[in-house]
C-alpha cells in the first residue's frame, strides 16, 4: 500500500493525538519513509536465495511467466532449482528467472547480490558492506561497481539527446576538479576535471532545489577548444549562460547564448547584475562528499557522476523500488 503525502500527515496527526506527542520534522520523516524500503520488510529474502527469487518474481522485477525458448511450451519455475523448466515431458528445458537482469551469472547467491545491492543504495560504505556481510572488501567493490555501470548504461539508453536550458531560462555552467587531495597551490594534484550545467527552475522568485535538469560530464584537463562543442550538445541555443570568467566560456555569446559572467575573485554574486554560480558549486560539494578520494580518478569518473546524477533525479522516490523497476 503506498500513501500519499497527506495520508501520512494525517497518519502522524493521529500519532501525535494517541501517544499525546510532538513529532518535528515530519517533512524529514517522510523523506526517511520514501527513501529506501524498510529494512525489516526485506530482512527474510536478504537470509534466504528462494525467499530472494520469489520476491523478485512476485514483484514483477524479473519476469513472472517465461515461455520455453526451445518449444514454445510454458515453463513452471521449480523454487529448489531456482530455474523455470519446461512444462513439455520430452523438452524440460531449463531458463534461469534472472536471464536478461543485471543478477544473471554474477556469483554471490541472489539474497546476498539483494543485500549489498540495499546497503549500497543506502549509501553504505564499502568496508561497512564487506563486515557486515562477511564478504570480502574487493567482492563488495567490484559488485558496486556493477551496479553504477548498471544507473550509467540505463541513463545512456534513456537520457539521448536532452538537451537543457532555452529561451528565458538560466543554466549554470562551472568546471571543477575532483580531486585526491587537498588543492595546494603550485602542486598538481591527481583527480578528475568534471563540467557541469543546472537548468534553474524559478518558483516565485525561489530558486526550487527539486529535480533540476542537469548534465555532468568527465572532461581532459580545462580544454578550452572542447567546451563550445559540449556546450553545443547540452544546452538549448538561446539560453542565458552563467559562468565564472574561466577562459573557455569566452566564445558562448558567438555560438547563440547569452552570456553573464561572475568574477570569482571579487565575489559570489555580482552585486550588480545578481549573477551567480551557486546551485551548480553546491552540486560539486556535494558530489565531492560522495566520491572517497581513492575512487577520485579519470577511469572510474563517469560512473560516480551518473550515479549522483540517477540518485538526485530519485531522491523523492523509494530507490529501491526504482533501482529494481526500471
Ligand atoms: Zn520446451
Amino acid at each position: 500500500m503506498k500513501l500519499l503525502l497527506p495520508q501520512i500527515l494525517l497518519l502522524y496527526e493521529k500519532i501525535e493525538f494517541f501517544l499525546q506527542i510532538k513529532i518535528k520534522n515530519k517533512k524529514d520523516l517522510i523523506k526517511l519513509q520514501m527513501f529506501i524500503e524498510p529494512y525489516k520488510s526485506l530482512k527474510k529474502i536478504f537470509d534466504d536465495e528462494k525467499e530472494a527469487l520469489l520476491y523478485l518474481i512476485s514483484n514483477d522485477y524479473v519476469n513472472k511467466h517465461i515461455k520455453c525458448n526451445k518449444c514454445e511450451h510454458e515453463t513452471k519455475l521449480n523454487l529448489n532449482k531456482k530455474l523455470y523448466v519446461c512444462r513439455y515431458y520430452k523438452c524440460r528445458k531449463a531458463i534461469s528467472p534472472l536471464k536478461g537482469t543485471i543478477f544473471n551469472n554474477l556469483t554471490l547467491p541472489l539474497n546476498t547480490q539483494l543485500h549489498i545491492l540495499y546497503l549500497f543504495l543506502g549509501k553504505a560504505p564499502s568496508s561497512f558492506i564487506a563486515s557486515s556481510l562477511q564478504i570480502s572488501k574487493n567482492t563488495v567493490s567490484s559488485y558496486n561497481k556493477i551496479f553504477r555501470k548498471y544507473l550509467k548504461n540505463k541513463q545512456l539508453l534513456g537520457n539521448r539527446n536532452i538537451k537543457i536550458g532555452g529561451r528565458n531560462k538560466i543554466v549554470e555552467i562551472d568546471e571543477s576538479k575532483i580531486a585526491k587531495r587537498k588543492y595546494n597551490k603550485g602542486h598538481k594534484v591527481e583527480g578528475a576535471w568534471v563540467i557541469g550545467g543546472i537548468e534553474r527552475s524559478m518558483l516565485k522568485n525561489k530558486i526550487k532545489n527539486e529535480n533540476k535538469k542537469m548534465f555532468l560530464l568527465p572532461i581532459e584537463e580545462r580544454n578550452v577548444d572542447n567546451i563550445d562543442l559540449i556546450i553545443k550538445r547540452y544546452v538549448k541555443k538561446g539560453t542565458t549562460i552563467y559562468t565564472d570568467l574561466w577562459k573557455g566560456y569566452n566564445n558562448l555569446k558567438n555560438i547563440g547564448y547569452k552570456h553573464l559572467t561572475v568574477n570569482h575573485s571579487k565575489h559570489f554574486k555580482d552585486p550588480n547584475t545578481g549573477v551567480h554560480t551557486n546551485t551548480i558549486e553546491g552540486t560539486w560539494n556535494g558530489l565531492k562528499q560522495s566520491i572517497i578520494p581513492r575512487n577520485r580518478n579519470k577511469k572510474d569518473i563517469v560512473l560516480y557522476l551518473k550515479e549522483y546524477q540517477w540518485r538526485k533525479k530519485n531522491r523523492e522516490y523509494n530507490v529501491w523500488k526504482k533501482f529494481l523497476k526500471d
